[in-house]
């Protein structure tokens, strides 16, 4: 046996917050990851926090609502990434999962004028909204300062982790797909364009048909998006990128002409249902914690601390 008590495979957000809860609360854990955290699909969230349409409901309520909770005590921190920030979520009415709506202050139906063109309704409220790169910075700074390591290591199956620990936390996102392996683990490509700011304060996303977003941070504007089941293509789509813009333009005309700065695409792990359960495994304790889909920033703190009860 080695010296650690956890490996987490996984150095996404998942994987980083689960080993982060482990480490502080006194384990030795080590992270394999087989793309370090600016490589994955983490790095590529828009990282709005929202606890869009993941399944289960009333449980992802709950683990949004802690998650919310641990970021917002990460504002004053400007290391971390983490600014509140106020927008509207269009089609989206007040009682649009309740714990979670109650848990945001002053959270209310956006008025005609808070509307952009062709929208009829819309929540309006105040979230965190992160810069990824910062973000997954800070918590592999988190992870250190609670004695955790991090190894770019890709596994196979869980035998090796099994020989070295004796819990194994799957952290891996689409990799479970093959790892575990489990078929209900999906992409869903999500393509984005990243911009200069022309002057935008306030986020707007509408989850229809067509995925539209705008997410502002100072210097520069994510916009999206895309939600393509089943497309495992990692190359930024030219047309695609385009027509991004055309509709984020409808929402701010000033963003036409903005001056872009950089495409990037993700492939979420979408799943039926989140899977947060735990396994024996040959004399080891596995547990996962993967299948977070849209919303894998948005639960993570919540994620990782149902996982950790489950050891
Ligand atoms: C365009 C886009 C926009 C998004 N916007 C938002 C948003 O606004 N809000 C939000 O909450 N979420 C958003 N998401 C979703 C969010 O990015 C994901 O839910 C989240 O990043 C999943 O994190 P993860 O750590 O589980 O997976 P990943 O970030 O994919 O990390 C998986 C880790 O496992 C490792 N791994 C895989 N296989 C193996 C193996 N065999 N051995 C060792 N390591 C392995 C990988 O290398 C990686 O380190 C967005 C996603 C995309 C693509």
């Amino acid at each position: 046996m080695s010296d650690a008590d956890v490996i987490v495979l996984g150095g996404g957000v998942t994987g980083l917050t689960t080993a982060i809860v482990l480490a502080e609360r006194g384990a030795r854990v080590r992270v394999w990851a087989k793309e370090l955290a600016a490589w994955t699909t983490s790095a590529v969230a828009g990282a709005l926090i929202w606890p869009y349409h993941i399944e289960p409901a009333d449980l992802v309520a709950a683990w949004a609502v802690r998650s919310l909770r641990e970021y917002q005590g990460l504002v004053h921190n400007p290391a971390a990434g983490v600014r509140l920030v106020t927008g509207v979520q269009a089609d989206t009415a007040p009682d649009f999962l309740p714990t979670w709506t109650a848990a945001l202050d002053g959270a209310r139906p956006a008025t005609p004028a808070e509307l952009p063109d062709g929208y009829t309704r819309g929540l309006r409220a105040t979230v965190p909204l992160l810069d990824m790169r910062l973000h997954l910075d800070y918590l592999m700074r988190r992870l250190a300062a609670a004695g955790g390591t991090i190894e770019e290591r890709a596994v196979a199956g869980f035998g090796a982790a099994a020989r070295m620990a004796p819990v194994i936390v799957n952290c891996t996102g689409l990799g479970s797909r093959t790892l575990v392996p489990d078929p209900a683990v999906r992409p869903v490509r999500g393509q984005v364009v990243v911009v200069e700011n022309p002057g935008l304060t306030e986020w707007f996303a509408h989850a229809g048909d067509q995925l539209t977003y705008v997410l502002p941070r100072p210097g520069y504007v994510i916009l999206g998006g895309t939600s393509q089941p089943g497309s495992w293509d990692l190359s930024p789509d030219p047309a695609i990128a385009r027509t991004i813009v055309a509709r984020c333009a409808r929402i701010h005309p000033a963003l036409a002409t903005a001056r872009v700065l950089e495409h990037r695409v993700g492939l979420r792990p979408a799943r039926s249902s989140v899977r947060v359960e735990r396994e024996k495994l040959d004399g080891a304790l596995l547990v996962h914690n993967y299948g977070h889909g849209g919303a894998g920033v948005t639960v993570a703190w919540g994620c990782a601390e149902a996982a950790a009860a489950l050891i």
